[in-house]
């Protein structure tokens, strides 16, 4: 049996977002969409044969941006209309051509949609035309008398609470949407009603507690931290050092200050070892390469760059894979000048590029008591660390 998913993507979403923000489908849970979410679980699915969406005539570049990457069981979108059931028999008109057995509706604002759920209704589509996925209702039920009162207690035996996937042999719902429409039989909430309006057997399948439709923004901030919660993380630590030898001028850089001196550091960039320890401290913990890979001394248009370019750019690395940087630390070797009186704006600097609080950044200078090529004032070398948090798998 060829089982096609629909998913429909084309409402506002006015509940769960503010006023010139994208529409809820859109928003990201822990970094990736909830439509893509919603999108994916229909993909990954073994028994499902094509994904396709139903969207708003708004929400091109939205849907492009959101789907990128994606194999080609998700075929191009659909045009939605303005009610959910007018989106949908659109989006089975536009199905037509593809020849489906069997299609399961879902509502794009279920990302939580887990693979028994959608195998459930598959499997019920043997025992009749129709099969929602549903949880017997568990709160007592009342009616309400005027002045916000209680008339009765309703009995809640025999009583479910419907989400979505929906499933339909597809003929069979493709005909109750269309003879709605036709009949201008509206304001029908789900499929269901649909097919039950247009006399079509509907089983119950199981549905699940966490299969929850993100409505308002409450919900999506829940479903924020779950996720979050979920997410494994691991610590990562690496180390940086570099060293520049001294040449005639009268300041030095170090950790993105500018420091009078009786000479200055020599070096391609603004020379600041500082923060050249630093970005290799931060690249290393993502294992990719180092600042002189990045940023080649023979490339001019690095000469004289502030060196807080290319730490900003190890930290864009480590964000782009989901990463949070927990603490920095430097050690300076420097027979001179003086760090101590320039250690808080050091941290000042750093803490703006990477957004840490000056407490996440040590800043340690010591001599080398006279010995060596850094006793002799031959130059300044300096060490760091980075410790960062990452994503330890994919979340799609
Ligand atoms: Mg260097």
């Amino acid at each position: 049996m060829s089982t096609a998913a629909l998913i429909v993507a084309a409402g506002r979403g006015s509940r769960a977002s503010s006023p010139g923000s994208p529409p809820k489908q859109y928003s990201l849970l822990n970094g990736v969409s909830i439509l893509r979410r919603t999108v994916l679980a229909f993909l990954n699915h073994p028994r499902i044969s094509s994904v396709t969406v139903v969207i708003h005539a708004d929400d091109d570049d939205l849907y492009m941006a959101a789907m990128k990457g994606l194999p080609a069981k998700l075929t191009m979108p659909l045009a939605g209309g303005t009610t959910r059931q007018d989106s949908v028999r659109l989006g089975l008109e536009g199905l037509v051509a593809q020849g489906h057995d069997a299609v399961l509706i879902h509502d794009a604002a279920r990302p939580f949609v887990s693979e028994e759920v959608i195998s459930g209704i598959i499997d019920a589509l043997a025992r009749a035309p129709g099969a929602i996925a549903a949880l017997p209702v568990t709160d007592t039920l009342k009616e309400e008398a005027p002045g916000l009162l209680v008339a009765r207690t309703i009995s809640r035996d025999r009583l479910w609470r419907a989400q979505t996937p929906q499933g339909f042999r597809f003929n069979a719902i493709l005909d109750a949407h269309r003879a709605a429409h036709t009949q201008k039989a509206g304001g029908m909430t789900d499929d269901a009603a649909i097919a039950e309006w247009a006399g079509l057997r509907v089983a119950i399948a199981p549905g699940s507690e966490t299969n929850i439709k993100l409505t308002t923004i409450e919900d999506l901030a829940m479903a924020e931290r779950r996720l979050q919660a979920e997410t494994a993380y691991e610590t990562r630590t690496a180390t940086g050092f570099d060293v520049h030898r001294f040449t005639e001028g009268d300041h030095v850089w170090l950790g993105g200050v500018k420091i009078p001196h009786t000479q200055r550091l020599d070096g391609h960039s603004d020379a600041d070892v500082v923060l050249h320890a630093l970005t290799d401290a931060l690249l290393g913990t993502i294992g990719d390469g180092d600042i002189g890979q990045h940023f080649p001394p023979s490339d001019p248009q690095w000469k004289g760059a502030s060196s807080i370019l290319f730490l900003k750019d190890a930290a864009r690395r480590v964000t782009e894979r989901g990463g949070r940087i927990v603490n920095v630390d430097m050690t300076i070797l420097a027979e001179a000048p003086k760090i101590g009186p320039h250690r808080a704006a050091m941290q000042a600097v750093i803490g703006a590029a990477l957004g840490l609080s000056a407490d996440r950044i040590g800043i340690k200078a010591t001599t080398n008591e006279g010995l060596g090529y850094i006793g002799r004032r031959e130059g300044i070398a300096a060490m760091a660390s980075a410790t960062v948090t990452l994503p330890s798998t994919a979340t799609d």
